[in-house]
């Protein structure tokens, strides 16, 4: 660990504000910052000027290399480096970088997911900068965020609908905050602070179970006798060899300007969590897909893995990423704030209204923005939101909603709250007392926590769908009440009107209660248990037009987008099925005949054993053969849905069966025999 202060190397390999002030001349900042502020385009020659100061600032950071950075239907980031170098004469070299370099890119993009929007034949891509977020240094590399689109113009990354997203919620926020009688905010933005779990193992025990490697997560493994049943491990004392990872992974975050706030020990055994201090939506999503980054290089470093995985053990909690998210004014005021006068308070009501309403009426585009393979593993699992969309607003608020709803007065149940009538302008108790952790998605005072998403999972698609619902949503109140010729009245009339219809997305119970699922199915919400239910919601003609309209997706962005969703799943679960098999072909199957073999004596005890994993030994093979069976049927499969199908019931099912037998096996062959680490060691070695 280094011995500055933090604040003198915070945001050092960031081509930030501040840094940009000592390279750029004045006249070119200011431009910039105009442009980003009004959203326009950036004219060349403050290109060329910004392209200089990064270039001079880079090449003293001892850089060697630039990239565009871009973040494409993978999930993941992608980079080609070229260096700065050009030959210039005999024997010397110049270092290059201009505008041209800065603003566009062309990457050849035939690997990268397009759900067949690019044809084989024009495999160009185009990267573009994406000024509204810093360039920065990784290992001597000018990284300069992109976007990524195809030669013919059609979006071919997770970044770019997320920015649209964001001027969509933008326009109609204005808009209604207009009709509201605000005329001074010029834009309105969100915030997001994602806080992500993950767990970490010793290397030389992952290193030995091919399940770890190449899935992420164990295949199998029988219960540990120690679980987290004790909480011993929440928020406990942070063992020496985490701290000494924690404090190098905070400073490369801060390095890179990344605002690593919050950590602790989470629920499971060698479970943690990591969360920064909440930023702009598309910085926050960069700076996410970072951290996942320098978090697993820092773990290496100190001999460890860190599993990003949501469900890396079976029968401890999975990993998620809570995406705090809020929306704000560029004067500073966040739109979830209950204020302190009445007419804040119906401010807050109708985004509140407008959220809610959104929820309930596209639960399924939220639900398939948390929908991946690993997720249907920790989904509706221990410690885990279930796969229901609806919203936990805390009791105080429930109140406020009822007494709307039902036009009787509110009660607080809170101090300092006042009790109100008819009139929709009433004072909100705050209500900090409800930490409800069961929720897919809560009100947590001022800002929303979409808890369904997965830790492995970009944060850019859902928060660019959370915009999106409420981008549509304060369009058709703004709509409504431009119609009603506006004056508070209407606006009282619409927000009692929104909370009466969808008052049933809002549930404050205990959302891991076996009773919820039954109550959310009278209340016709809808449960989509796993990824493959979501794929025909998720390009349904109302999302379409949704997403059109919006402005975030043209048809066929989202068609080919809906086909990339079921294809990695398919990928998922196929590698998945292949590992297993091979690992009890290879490794279990050997461990049952050589423990067999080492029975020797004709003990009675040993007799009774012998029968048990002989017994044991015959149902493993009839599993994985039917396994090994149906994984050769996916050469067969006619279309995506058969094979969606296939992977999705047929291939887990066989995956479950087998599992099930070896860990009965596990639980009963002699260590020397068993091949992979057990749970006991993964989870207990640190
Ligand atoms: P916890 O949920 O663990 O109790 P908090 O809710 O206080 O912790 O904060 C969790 C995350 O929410 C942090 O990343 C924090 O920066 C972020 N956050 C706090 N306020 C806001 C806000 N107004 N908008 C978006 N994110 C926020
Ligand atoms: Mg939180």
């Amino acid at each position: 660990m280094s011995k500055k202060n933090a604040g003198e190397y915070f945001g050092a390999l960031v081509f930030n504000e501040s840094t940009m002030r000592d390279y750029i001349p004045a006249p070119s900042l200011y431009a910039w910052q105009e442009c980003v502020r009004s959203r326009s385009v950036l004219p060349e020659k403050i290109a060329a000027d910004i392209a200089d100061g990064m270039k001079r600032w880079a090449l003293e950071q001892g850089a060697t290399h630039y990239t565009h950075w871009f973040q494409p239907l993978t999930g993941e980031t992608a980079e080609k480096h070229e260096g700065f170098l050009i030959p210039s004469g005999q024997d010397s070299f110049r270092m290059v970088f201009s505008s041209k370099e800065l603003i566009q890119g062309e990457p050849d993009a035939s690997s990268f997911p397009s759900g067949g929007l690019r044809s084989t034949f024009e495999a160009r891509g185009y990267s573009a900068w994406d000024p509204t977020s810093y360039a920065f240094i990784k290992d001597k590399v000018l990284c300069i965020p992109t976007i990524f689109c195809s030669y013919s113009g059609e979006v071919l990354d997770k970044k770019t609908p997320l920015l649209r997203s964001g001027e969509a919620l933008n326009r109609q926020a204005v808009r209604i905050l207009r009709l509201l009688g605000d005329e001074k905010t010029q834009s309105v933005t969100c915030n997001v602070g994602a806080e992500q779990e993950y767990f970490l193992i010793r290397k030389d025990l992952f290193l030995k179970r091919e399940d770890l490697r190449l899935c992420g997560r164990t295949l199998f493994g029988a219960d540990a006798p120690k679980k987290q049943e004790l909480d011993d491990h929440y928020y406990g004392q942070i063992k020496p060899e985490v701290t000494a990872f924690m404090q190098d992974l905070n400073e490369e975050l801060w390095k890179l300007g990344i605002c690593a706030k919050t950590e602790h020990n989470e629920v499971a055994p060698a479970q943690y969590e990591m969360a920064p201090f909440f930023t702009g939506a598309n910085l926050a999503n960069d700076q996410n897909q970072l951290t996942m980054e320098i978090m697993k290089r820092v773990a290496e470093k100190h001999g460890l893995v860190c599993l990003l995985n949501e469900k890396p053990f079976a029968g401890v909690n999975g990993s998620g990423k809570h995406v705090n998210w809020s929306v704000s004014t560029d004067g500073g005021e966040n739109l979830f704030s209950p204020g302190s006068t009445p007419a804040d308070n119906t401010r807050f009501l109708l985004f509140l209204a407008a959220f809610l309403k959104g929820v309930d009426e596209y639960p399924e585009l939220l639900r398939s923005a948390a929908a991946y393979a690993g997720n249907d593993n920790r989904l509706g699992g221990q410690e885990a939101p279930p796969a229901i969309l609806s919203v936990f607003i805390g009791s105080e608020l429930e109140k406020v909603v009822d007494s709307l709803v039902s036009d009787t007065p509110y009660v607080s149940g809170g101090a300092g709250s006042l009790a109100i009538g008819r009139d929709i302008l009433l004072q909100i108790g705050r209500d900090n007392t409800d930490r409800n952790r069961t929720s897919p998605l809560a009100f947590t005072g001022n800002k929303f926590e979409f808890r369904m998403v997965g830790s492995s999972q970009s944060i850019a698609s859902p928060v660019a769908y959370l915009n999106t619902i409420l981008a549509q949503e304060l369009k058709e109140a703004a709509d409504e009440l431009e119609a009603a010729g506006g004056g508070k009245e209407a606006v009282s009339a619409l927000i009692r009107k929104m909370l009466r219809e969808h008052r049933r997305i809002v549930f404050n119970g205990n959302g891991y209660d076996t009773s919820w699922v039954g109550e959310a199915a009278r209340r016709g919400l809808k449960n989509l248990a796993n990824t493959a239910q979501t794929v025909p919601e998720y390009a349904s003609e109302k999302n379409i037009r949704l997403l059109t309209e919006n402005g975030i997706y043209s048809r066929k962005e989202i068609e080919s987008r809906g086909e990339i969703r079921v294809e990695k799943y398919c990928s998922i679960i196929t590698i998945e099925a292949r590992t297993l098999a091979e690992m009890v072909r290879k490794g279990i199957l050997g461990s049952v005949t050589a423990c067999l073999a080492s029975y020797t004596h004709g003990f009675a005890f040993e007799k009774k054993q012998a029968e048990e994993l002989g017994r044991l030994g015959d149902h493993l093979y009839d599993a994985l053969e039917k396994l090994e069976g149906d994984i050769a049927k996916l050469d067969e499969c006619g279309g995506s849905e058969e094979k969606l199908a296939l992977c999705s019931d047929v291939l887990t099912a066989d995956m479950k069966a087998v599992r099930a037998v070896v860990d009965q096996l596990e639980r009963r062959i002699d260590s020397r025999f068993w091949p992979y680490p057990d749970y006991t060691e993964l989870l207990f070695s640190i």
